[in-house]
C-alpha cells in the first residue's frame, strides 16, 4: 500500500487544474484520471465534443480532446503522478483515507493507497431516458454522443433526432446537421434552455427544426439481423397528439447526473446527488475531502468553472496539508 499527500480522483479540467498548482507546490499529487470511468474516456467530458470556442487563451478554438491532452501534459510536466484507473471504492470515515482501484489493489483486499487529503473531480454523465425500445437500440441508432457516433454510415442523409433544449442538443443537433440529411430536436417545453448565442445559431441553421412542446414516447426498430432503429413515436405534451415519425438516429442530450456514488454517504450530498461545497470554497462536509468541477456544480459546468474550481481546491488543499505540517517550503511562487 503506498501513501501519498493528496490524491486527485478525475481527469477533467478541474483535475488537471488541481494537480498543476499542487505539483508546483511541490506536494507531489497523484491522479487518478479513470480507465472509462463511468463510461467516458480519461479526459472527460470535453472528449466527446468538438471545437470548444470559450475557453480562454485560444482565439480560434480548440478541440475537446485537444485541450485535454494539453491540461494533462501540463500536470505531467510539473511532476503529477498520473494513473489510467478507476478509483471503485473510497473509505472516509478514518484518516488517512482509503481507496482501492479496479485492477491494482493490495492482498486481502488492502487498499491501493492512502492519502491525507482528497480532491474529488470525478465530473458528471450523460443521462438516459429508459424510453421503451432504448435499450434494444441502444448504439444501434441511440447515442448520447453525436461526436463520438455521429459520422457513421448508418446516420448518413437520414433523418436525426435530438432530446434536449440545452447548449449540448444545439451543438449536438448542428454538428449531426453535416451528415443527416435533417435534424428535429425534441424540446419538452415551450423554450431552449441554451445560451441565446447557440439557441439563435440552432434556429437559424437551415438543416435543424425545432419541435416544442414535444417528447418521445418510443423508439422503434427493425429486427435482427438488421436490429436498427427506424421510427420514433412522438407525443405533442400540448394537445396529447401523438405520431411516428421516421427516425434513423436519436442522440440523447439531456443532461447529466454527477458521478458522486464514491462518496455517496460518507460526504454530504444535495437532493440531485451533487456534492455540496461550502460557497466559494471547495470544503466538502468533511475535513481533509474537497471537490472541484461539475460533480459540484449544477449551475455553471463549464470547462472553464472547472478548472476555476480546481484551482481553489488544489489552493484549499494546500491550506489544509500545511496545518497538519504536511507542506514543504515552496520553491517559488505559485
Ligand atoms: P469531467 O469533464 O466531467 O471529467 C471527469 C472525469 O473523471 C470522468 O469523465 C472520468 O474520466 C474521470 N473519473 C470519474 N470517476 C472516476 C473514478 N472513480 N476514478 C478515476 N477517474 C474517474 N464546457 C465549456 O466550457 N465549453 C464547451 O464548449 C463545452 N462543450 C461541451 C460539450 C459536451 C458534449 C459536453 C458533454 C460538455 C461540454 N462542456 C463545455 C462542459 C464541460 O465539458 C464540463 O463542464 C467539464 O468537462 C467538467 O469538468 P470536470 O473537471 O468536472 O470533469
Ligand atoms: P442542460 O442541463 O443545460 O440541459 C438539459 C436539457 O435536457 C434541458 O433542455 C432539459 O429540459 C432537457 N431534459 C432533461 N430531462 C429531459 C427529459 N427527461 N426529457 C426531455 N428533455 C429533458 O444540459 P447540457 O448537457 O445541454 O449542458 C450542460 C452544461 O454544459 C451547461 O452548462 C452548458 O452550458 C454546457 N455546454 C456548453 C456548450 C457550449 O458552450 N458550447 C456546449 C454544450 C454544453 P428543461 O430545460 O425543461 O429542464
Amino acid at each position: 500500500m503506498v501513501h501519498s499527500k493528496v490524491v486527485i480522483i478525475g481527469s477533467g479540467p478541474g483535475a488537471h487544474t488541481a494537480a498543476v498548482y499542487l505539483a508546483r507546490a511541490e506536494l507531489k499529487p497523484v491522479l487518478y484520471e479513470g480507465m472509462l470511468a463511468n463510461g467516458t474516456a480519461a479526459g472527460g467530458q470535453l472528449t466527446t465534443t468538438t471545437d470548444v470556442e470559450n475557453f480562454p487563451g485560444f482565439p480560434d478554438g480548440v478541440g475537446g480532446a485537444e485541450l485535454m491532452d494539453k491540461m494533462r501534459a501540463q500536470s505531467a510536466r510539473f511532476g503529477t503522478e498520473i494513473i489510467t484507473e478507476t478509483i471503485s471504492r473510497l473509505d472516509l470515515s478514518e484518516k488517512p483515507f482509503k481507496m482501492w482501484t479496479e485492477w491494482s489493489d493490495g492482498p486481502n483486499d488492502a487498499p491501493a493507497r492512502t492519502a491525507d487529503a482528497v480532491i474529488i473531480a470525478t465530473g458528471a454523465n450523460a443521462r438516459r431516458l429508459n424510453l421503451p425500445g432504448e435499450e434494444k437500440y441502444w448504439q444501434n441508432g441511440i447515442s448520447a454522443c453525436a461526436v463520438c457516433d455521429g459520422a457513421v454510415p448508418i446516420f448518413r442523409n437520414k433523418p436525426l433526432y435530438v432530446i434536449g433544449g440545452g447548449d449540448s442538443a444545439a451543438e449536438e443537433a448542428m454538428f449531426l446537421a453535416k451528415y443527416g440529411s435533417h435534424v428535429t430536436v425534441l424540446v419538452r417545453r415551450d423554450k431552449l434552455r441554451a445560451s441565446n448565442i447557440m439557441a439563435e445559431r440552432l434556429l437559424a441553421h437551415p438543416k435543424c427544426t425545432v419541435r416544442f412542446n414535444t417528447v418521445a414516447t418510443e423508439v422503434i426498430g427493425d429486427a435482427k439481423p438488421n436490429g436498427l432503429m427506424s421510427h420514433l413515436r412522438v407525443k405533442d405534451t400540448v394537445t396529447g397528439a401523438e405520431e411516428i415519425v421516421d427516425a434513423n438516429g436519436l442522440f440523447y442530450a439531456v443532461g447529466h447526473d454527477p458521478a458522486s456514488a464514491l462518496v455517496k454517504g460518507q460526504i454530504d450530498l444535495d437532493e440531485e446527488q451533487y456534492i455540496v461545497t461550502k460557497p466559494g470554497t471547495s470544503y466538502t462536509s468533511l475535513e481533509g475531502v474537497f471537490a472541484c468541477g461539475d460533480v459540484q456544480d449544477k449551475r455553471y459546468r463549464q470547462a472553464i468553472t472547472s478548472a476555476g474550481s480546481g484551482c481553489v481546491a488544489a489552493l484549499d488543499t494546500e491550506k489544509y496539508l500545511s496545518e497538519l505540517g504536511d507542506v514543504p517550503q515552496p520553491k517559488e511562487k505559485i
